[in-house]
């Protein structure tokens, strides 16, 4: 069954993924909205939430939404697996003949599904939401995010694009080969680059967050870099290698400088501090390499292990064979 994608769900024209953790206060909100913007379209559609562990009312809201309007389904995780996992369940399920991806905040306006469908309706297979502009968010977040994107950009030769997000419109046939890919530390917004097809950029200013925090602390801002670093880059291996050599030569220069000190002049080498120093740069140095490396093969271990990539513990608003239709990546 591994790595082969059932879909039984109806087709739609539309399915829209949206990734939940502790979202109750802007729900409601969100629901409207969506609703709103893909009954304009005058396509079939589905809202597909899935609940990434919250620990608030979310679920529940959901749980009702599922029961009182058909066009909703909702995928429940036994716990929080993280937003790049809560996208990869939402597309295994999408049964639409585009899928987009939106955040649960209302930061990325739903109205914009209806340009990025435009575009699709043009040709294009996937179509990504650059952000012009970000309001309400720390001038911390914003400035690393900008310097992420474009280390990003700058350590690996798959055209991954600078400013944009996981808010994108992707064909069928694109959600088909992102599914295929199991990776265990997915970073989606990569992925989606690396496989490549038609694509193309609409622009929006991002706004603030409609109610709530944000659910990014420092600590998953930094797992996600890591992650999209790692999958597509070896550049943190080669340093070792580079700064190896480059200091093995500054190395040899200062030697030879010693010794011609020592031969023809008459000055004493003294040094205890710069010896020091120079101790702790390169212990410094070498345990960053070390810790280079142990993350690629903590991700290697993940990898190996070979765990489900989710665990769900309830769907609502599937239709029943699909349930029947194990799903391929994870244990119900
Ligand atoms: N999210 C999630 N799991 C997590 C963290 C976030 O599903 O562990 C969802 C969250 O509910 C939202 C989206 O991912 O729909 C983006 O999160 P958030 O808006 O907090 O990130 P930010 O916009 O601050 O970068
Ligand atoms: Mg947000």
């Amino acid at each position: 069954m591994k790595g082969k994608v059932i879909n039984m769900n109806k087709p739609v024209t539309f399915s829209i993924v949206v990734p939940v953790y502790n979202e109750a206060e802007v729900l409601d909100n969100t629901y409207e909205r969506l609703k709103s913007v893909m009954d304009s379209t005058g396509e079939t559609y589905e809202l597909i939430f899935v609940n990434d562990g919250s620990s608030d009312d979310s679920i529940h809201m959901l749980k009702s939404l599922a029961q009182s309007d058909p066009t909703v389904k909702c995928i429940n995780f036994s716990r929080n697996f993280g937003h790049q996992i809560a996208i990869t369940a939402g597309t295994d399920y999408a049964a639409g003949k585009a899928i987009v991806v939106i955040d649960a905040d209302l930061q990325d306006p739903p109205e914009l599904i209806l340009d990025m469908a435009e575009k699709w309706r043009e040709g294009y297979d996937v179509v990504y939401a650059v952000r012009t502009k970000r309001e309400g968010e720390t001038f911390f977040k914003k400035q690393t995010a900008s310097m992420f994107y474009r280390i990003l950009r700058r350590l690996t030769d798959v055209d991954i694009p600078v400013d944009t997000g996981d808010f994108r419109l992707m064909d069928r046939k694109v959600v088909h080969e992102l599914n295929k890919l199991k990776e265990k530390n997915p970073f989606v917004r990569g992925l989606v680059s690396w496989l490549g097809f038609k694509q193309t950029a609409v622009y929006y200013e991002r706004h603030e967050r409609l109610a709530g925090e944000t659910k990014y602390p420092l600590k998953k801002m930094l797992k996600l870099s890591l992650d999209g670093i790692t999958s597509f880059s070896f550049q943190p291996l080669k340093l070792a290698s580079y700064s190896g050599i480059v200091l093995s030569a500054i190395g040899f220069i200062y030697a030879f400088i010693v010794v011609c000190m020592k031969l023809f002049t008459t000055s004493t080498i003294t040094g205890w501090s710069s010896m020091i120093i120079l101790q702790c740069m390169f212990s410094g140095f070498i345990l960053i390499i070390l810790g280079a490396v142990g993350e690629y093969i903590g991700r290697i271990y993940d990898e190996v292990k070979d765990r489900p990539l989710y665990i769900i513990d309830g769907k609502y608003g599937f239709e029943e064979q699909r349930q029947a239709a194990a799903p391929q990546r994870h244990i119900m």
